[in-house]
Order: structure tokens, then C-alpha cells, then sequence
């Protein structure tokens, strides 16, 4: 169950799913139940499956230094919410979709832009990766994004950087 905070009024509740779509939060309180809209400002999600269990994905990816193979890790989750497995679940993915996903494709339309997060994307998820693997992240800064981003480092020369994904 999602652990959810109803700003208005300070009540901690629970929801069997939560949905963003927008500046909406639908909010279902059991798998066959009616989907309640609030407008996303009132509602503060307090704990996140993922949290507790986030997943590890690896591939690999040749390293630029040393040429050689390296595990990159990375976890893959729905935007607001859990661990994303196979097979996907398209019509989340559809549905948490935002305006500029749904605009992006139709101008490249061989190409999804599915609202979900891998490792630079979520500070929070990237302090639970970096705690977890210390000697395989490391923290670096983007000068064309301004900002701290996580990335893997290759396993055979650590001081190489292998940028993100
Ligand atoms: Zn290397």
C-alpha cells in the first residue's frame, strides 16, 4: 500500500494506487475501487514501494577509457511509484504520460517518451543506488544541466567516468 498525506487537512491514509496525470492525483483506495482525483499540490506520497525494494538492472556498456566491458547499474521505475518489470505495463506507462511525452512523440514518432526514471534522475533513488554501491557511483556534476547527477564508474579503471545514460 502507497502512504499518502492529505495536505488539507494532515491525515495520513493509505492507497492502493496513485496515479499522476497532470496536475491531478487519482487516488484508488482498493484494486477495483473508484479512482478519486485531487489536485496534486494537496497530496504528498509518504512512502513509495520502491523505497524499500528498488531493483537492480545492469547492461553492459564499453568503457571509452580502457575498451573493456563494464556492469552499468541503473534501477528502472514508473515515474511516481514502483519498480517498472517485464513485461511493461504499457497502459500505466500510457497513462502516467505527461503533455510533453504525448507532444514529443508525435513529433518523433518512432520513439516513446515513456514517464519513468533510471539513475540520474531521481535524487532519491540516487542516494539509496549510492549508499547500496559506493565504489560504483560516484557523484558528478553536469555543466550543461547545472546540476549533481549520479554515475556508474567503470569496474576496471575507477577513475574513468562513463558519464550517464
Ligand atoms: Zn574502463
Amino acid at each position: 500500500m502507497i502512504k499518502f498525506k492529505d495536505k488539507r487537512n494532515d491525515i495520513i491514509k493509505e492507497a492502493y494506487d496513485i496515479e499522476f496525470k497532470d496536475n491531478k492525483v487519482f487516488i484508488k483506495f482498493t484494486k477495483n475501487g473508484k479512482a478519486y482525483g485531487y489536485s496534486s499540490s494537496n497530496i504528498e506520497i509518504l512512502n513509495k514501494q520502491a523505497d524499500s525494494e528498488l531493483f537492480i538492472y545492469t547492461f553492459k556498456h564499453n568503457c571509452y577509457k580502457c575498451k573493456r566491458d563494464t556492469n552499468i547499474l541503473t534501477y528502472i521505475t514508473f515515474k511516481y511509484g514502483s519498480n517498472l518489470v517485464y513485461p511493461w505495463d504499457k497502459n500505466k506507462l500510457n497513462n502516467e504520460k505527461t503533455g510533453d511525452g504525448i507532444l514529443n512523440h508525435t513529433v518523433y514518432e518512432e520513439m516513446e517518451f515513456y514517464p519513468i526514471d533510471i539513475i540520474g534522475l531521481n535524487k532519491k533513488y540516487d542516494n539509496i543506488f549510492l549508499n547500496k554501491y559506493p565504489k560504483r557511483l560516484k557523484v558528478g556534476f553536469s555543466k550543461t544541466e547545472n546540476e549533481l547527477y549520479l554515475m556508474n564508474l567503470c569496474e576496471h579503471c575507477v577513475e574513468s567516468r562513463e558519464g550517464s545514460l
